[in-house]
């Protein structure tokens, strides 16, 4: 694929570079960016008022493929990341049958082949049936192409267990991916545990709950050597564990959602399902810590955790309805909207955020525009305002942002130097802003 894409505004902080650039993708792989290109041959994509950038990457993607195709498949799940400016996502490992096993990553790597949209990378089970009991064949997973290990969904209680999952994935050099919670302190819970629990007589998720894994997780991190990797981080307690292990070398990294940023739990009022997800939202306090960490770096990436599920399921009690939202369509605007627009962040460090930091953490390619690097390439309106509405690329469409204004849109999506996804105005003079229709 031979794609010249001319005059962006080129924003690549792998390399810190900010500035107008053409970009020439030669047999999918970058193999220039520089002023005014020439180029014979190749199709061109004027991308004049856009922002060009490396290729978002979502290190915490549910595709629900295999097992549970009713929310989610491969082709649709990639169909919503490419919407979402992603060329890349992992695949978490709680299927049906949940990855534990070559032939599972295998499966999930040839039906990705066929009829994925962007790249997938499939994350591992730390143990066999996610049981938290014995572990699974993890060199064997390695070897099948996992780029990290996760019993997510759940936490790995066992500390043992724990500690041998970091020992051999630090052989392996891949991280371990850490869903924090203690079931005991959360038994029952539906929402974070604090006045608005009380207020509206649900059960609680404390803080705490998070916090008492996290200071473990990082002491056995400690101990080993090895890469621990906080996933779906909430609280002001974790964001601190993070930022003082970090400040004694220990090697730890952690992502946040863009729900935790954004969005706090005096939402649950509504009872919209769609307000429910584990970790929950959190309270102001925490919310504005989990802020303060990504302003000083303590948080090194932005991960969807986009877990669809059928509106039948979320068309519950709140109580009963599965925790999980859909977050890969959304998850550019919605930090856009509430980390650059309101200055917490300057749009190059939320790039970093969203593409070179989760490929430097996971040791993914992708993440840079640097010569010979993949030709993985997102384009954005950062001056388009949208309204979030439904259908969704997704099969899915438990998402809390429906009917939000948002301001920052992907204008289109190449991977491999191919465009994936394409909302550009379809007539030769651009279309007004205001009459831009979203392609397809
Ligand atoms: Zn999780």
């Amino acid at each position: 694929m031979n794609v010249l894409i001319t005059n962006a505004r080129v924003i690549d902080p792998s390399q810190e570079l900010d500035g107008t650039f053409d970009i020439l993708i030669e047999e999918g792989t970058v193999s220039r960016v520089d002023k005014k290109i020439k180029a014979s041959g190749v199709e061109t994509i004027d991308a004049t008022g856009l922002v060009a950038t490396p290729g978002f990457i979502d290190i915490h993607t549910h595709l629900r493929e295999p097992g549970q195709e009713h929310k989610e498949t491969i082709a649709t799940g990639t169909r919503a990341a490419v919407a979402g400016g992603y060329t890349a996502v992992c695949a978490m490992a709680n299927t049906v049958p949940p990855n534990d096993e070559r032939a599972v990553t295998e499966m999930v790597l040839a039906e990705a082949a066929r009829n994925g949209l962007c790249r997938v990378y499939p994350i591992g089970a730390v143990s066999k049936g996610l049981k938290g009991e014995e572990l699974a064949e993890l060199a064997e997973l390695r070897a099948a192409g996992c780029v990290g290990v996760s019993d997510d969904g759940k936490p790995v209680w066992n500390a043992q267990l724990m500690r041998r999952a970091l020992e051999y994935c630090s052989m392996l050099g891949i991280p371990v991916i850490a869903h924090e919670e203690d079931a005991n302190l959360n038994e029952g819970g539906v929402m974070h545990e604090g006045y608005y629990s009380t207020l509206l007589g649900m059960r609680g998720i404390p803080a705490v709950s998070e916090e008492t894994l996290v200071a473990r997780d990082v002491l056995l991190a400690k101990a080993t050597g090895a890469h621990v990797h906080i996933a779906h981080l909430s609280t002001a307690g974790a964001v601190d564990a993070v930022r003082r292990a970090r400040a004694e070398g220990v090697r730890v990294t952690c992502e946040v959602t863009p729900h935790h940023i954004a969005l706090g739990d005096e939402t649950v009022q509504s009872f919209s399902t769609n307000l429910k997800m584990n970790p929950p939202l959190r309270s102001e306090e925490h919310r504005k810590a989990v802020i303060a960490g990504i302003a000083d770096g303590t948080i090194d990436a932005i991960a969807t955790d986009h877990a669809p599920h059928h509106f039948d399921e979320k068309n519950v009690e709140f109580d009963l309805a599965p925790f999980g939202v859909i977050g890969l369509e959304t998850a550019f605007a919605v930090c856009y909207d509430r980390l650059v627009r309101t200055k917490v962040i300057g749009l190059s460090r939320l790039i970093d955020l969203m593409s070179c930091s989760p490929a430097r953490i996971f040791n993914l390619p992708g993440g840079t525009l640097r010569k010979g690097s993949l030709g993985d390439v997102t384009l954005l309106d950062v001056e388009a305002r949208y309204e979030v509405a439904t259908p969704f690329q997704s099969k899915a469409a438990n998402s809390p942002f429906v009917g939000e204004k948002l301001q920052g849109r992907i204008a289109a999506t190449l991977v491999g130097g191919a465009i994936r996804y394409d909302a550009r105005p379809k007539s030769e003079t651009p279309a007004p802003r205001k009459t831009a229709k979203k392609a397809k």
